[in-house]
């Protein structure tokens, strides 16, 4: 919606040191800033922000980008919610594409019902402080359960009068329409014409969006009366879908993705006690039982899940139930049961924050171990029943990616079930069989469904395939918002990794800086001509037929190239900072935050004064070709002296020779040129 030249305009605008400055503390150290990574736990820091370039790089996490990346990664906003913010902070009016009438009118509708939301969450929190039967009845039962003020405030708690529709004529008197009202379901109109507020005499508990709207609310009864229900939740409406939020993930994001877990709670009490605890980590799936979009929601920000329930049976049951669900869902569970007749709420209350801490650190199980313990109490002597759970148990350890785990747990339940390994190792194998079976006919169906999508891509046979390194692994090429990615992100084992990684840092770094060339004229006469830096490297890369080894660099260069065949703009910090391949991404940008140190190491290797770069591009360029192409003779040279010694015939010998003596001819040409470079 938001227009390209508005784009433009905000990144244009924006600082990111002042945009990530807001969210950790940075030092200035040279040209870049450098803190606390917030991604990961760190005492040192190493978290570069290059205000020059508008990028930042984590070296510890690996995680990198531009500003709306940071925003994305570290807020959790949509692309376009975090150019917002960043329109909002430098006070640029967005200029959005023409919205159709029916957008507009939805658009305004839901406005109507955030706004509607907000007023009300104020009103209730106001009470809480400012009315007297809210703070007698209200803020008493939150400060009777420890919970601070600081926290009332952060999970935005209040209070509602018991009278028929306060809310609702306040709201009236200050201009929401009655549609706005029945649509958040905070007003209920009855076909009589009677008018009444939802929720009369119950503590407020907001329920907020991602980036932190009010949306909706759940309202507690605090009186002993029998016919009230506990809780009383907002309805489903245009901006509230409560199968798809969890309570406190607003406040407990930031927890989360540092934690890199996350706790699950059965309420929003729970939630609130939890982070009044230091356990700030924690959300609830409130009103609802657990579902897939919620815990898509908190893939999100982590792969690992404990689940905390009561110990009585129905708490054990939802425990069973959300823990196959999780893992379903590839996430890695855990579970955590309290004592019968205790919750995280009232556990904390009567042993203290640092006592539910230990609680939680000492009994956290591994879902097997939870799983088969409660089915196995279950069965006692009932063969038949036995032979249920025993299957159930082993298609949950069939779950499991780990080999050594899985053997663990099969010496563990066979040695509870008083059977032989052997039995249930085959039975695994029988289940993991059947698995693999599965997913193999479903890849398959995927790679036809592909094939027919897509024409093979042509395969040029003048063109050798660029030597890959074999077994290397670079880790996922894509990763989940919010994981880590690998920290080690260069192939270690490339050759020829220091020249490619120069050439590469030219590219990123000078590409666009034009340098003097000697160029020969119609009469073969050497003429000087002006080429930027990125046109001199391609033209002697791609003129040579010359590959990169290390993959990620060649997708780098191919960028750069094609943007000078077709005479494009050349790539910029933002391009790599929002390139979906991580690797790329990553490693284009820890090369513009680590600009260019390798020719500094040099001059001060042999002991010459450090030079300003700018003046010594041009030599630099050249070393770097060079040096790039005398590399790349040396690969040839080792793989023809390979071939000769594994050569069959004396034709093959000779052939073989020939090459050898051109390649040594061409490796002596580059190493004079050099020569008169370096000294
Ligand atoms: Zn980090």
């Amino acid at each position: 919606m938001i227009n390209k030249e508005t784009i433009d305009r905000i990144m244009d605008a924006t600082h990111i040191e002042d945009v990530i400055g807001e969210f950790v503390s940075l030092k200035k150290r040279g040209a870049n800033h450098i803190g606390c990574c917030p991604f990961h736990n760190e005492k040192t820091p190493s978290f570069y922000v290059s205000p020059s370039k508008g990028i930042f790089k984590c070296f510890g996490c690996g995680k990198s980008g531009n500003a709306v990346g940071f925003l994305m990664e570290h807020e959790h906003y949509s692309y376009p919610e975090a150019l917002r913010y960043l329109a909002r902070k430098y006070n640029i009016p967005i200029e959005e594409e023409e919205m159709t009438e029916e957008q507009k009118e939805r658009q305004n509708e839901r406005d109507g019902l955030f706004h509607v939301s907000e007023f009300a969450q104020k009103y209730f929190a106001d009470l809480l402080y400012n009315d007297e039967m809210g703070r007698a009845i209200g803020l008493s039962y939150f400060h009777q359960r420890g919970m601070s003020d600081e926290i009332i405030k952060t999970f935005g708690l209040g209070y509602c009068k018991e009278g028929w529709s306060d809310f609702t004529d306040h709201a009236r008197r200050n201009g929401y329409s009655d549609l706005v009202l029945e649509k958040t379901g905070l007003t209920i109109f009855r076909e009589d014409g009677k008018v009444y507020d939802r929720f009369r005499g119950r503590v407020m508990f907001p329920i907020f969006s991602i980036s932190g709207r009010v949306m909706g609310f759940s309202g507690r009864v605090l009186s002993k009366e029998k016919q009230a229900a506990k809780y009383v939740n907002s309805p489903d409406s245009e901006i509230y879908n409560k199968s798809h939020i969890l309570y406190g993930l607003f406040q407990a994001k930031n927890a989360i993705s540092k934690a890199n877990k996350c706790y699950l709670v059965e309420g929003n009490v729970d939630v609130v006690s939890m982070h009044q605890s230091g356990v700030c980590n924690t959300v609830a799936s409130c009103g609802t039982s657990l579902t897939n979009e919620q815990i898509r929601l908190i893939k999100r920000y982590t792969p690992n899940v404990t689940v905390l329930y009561d110990g009585d049976s129905a708490g054990i049951k939802a425990a069973l139930r959300a823990v196959n669900l999780l893992f379903e869902e590839g996430m890695h569970v855990r579970v955590v049961l309290f004592p019968d007749g205790e919750d995280p709420d009232s556990y904390a209350q009567k042993y203290g924050s640092t006592q539910l801490q230990e609680y939680l650190a000492t009994h956290e199980e591994n879902f097997v171990k939870f799983k088969s313990r409660v089915l196995l109490d279950d069965v006692q002597n009932d063969p038949i029943r036995k032979t249920e759970v025993l299957k159930e148990i082993v298609q949950t350890i069939a779950l499991v990616p780990d080999m050594l785990e899985r053997q663990e747990y099969i010496s563990e339940t066979a040695f509870k079930l008083h059977m032989s390994e052997q039995v249930l190792t085959q039975e695994l194998a029988k289940t993991m069989a059947a698995k693999a079976q599965k997913a193999w006919k479903e890849e398959n169906r995927r790679q036809q469904q592909a094939a027919t999508q897509q024409a093979p891509a042509p395969q040029d046979p003048g063109v050798p395939p660029p030597l890959m390194p074999e077994e290397e692994d670079y880790g996922p090429a894509t990763i989940g918002p919010g994981h880590t990615a690998p920290t080690q992100i260069l192939p270690s084992h490339n050759p020829a990794e220091a020249q490619e990684k120069q050439l590469i840092s030219l590219l990123l770094n000078f590409g666009s800086r034009k340098v003097t060339i000697e160029t020969l004229d119609d009469n073969g006469q050497e003429q000087p001509a002006e080429a930027t830096i990125a046109e001199v490297i391609v033209d002697e890369v791609c003129g040579d037929e010359l590959k990169f080894d290390n993959p990620v660099y060649q997708t780098i260069f191919d960028l750069f190239s094609q943007a000078v065949d077709s005479q494009q703009p050349l790539p910029d910090a933002n391009l790599f900072a929002m390139h979906e391949d991580n690797m790329v991404r990553n490693t284009a940008l820890s090369l513009m935050i680590n600009s260019y140190t390798v020719s500094k190491q040099w001059y001060e290797k042999k002991h010459i004064a450090v030079p300003c770069i700018e003046t010594h591009l041009r030599e630099d360029l050249d070393q770097s070709i060079l040096t790039f192409k005398q590399k790349k003779v040396d690969q040839l040279l080792e793989a023809n002296s390979y071939r000769i010694r594994e050569s069959k015939t004396p034709e093959d010998t000779d052939i073989l020779m020939a090459e050898r003596k051109q390649l040594t001819e061409i490796r002596r040409l580059l190493c004079q040129k050099l020569n008169r470079v370096i000294v």
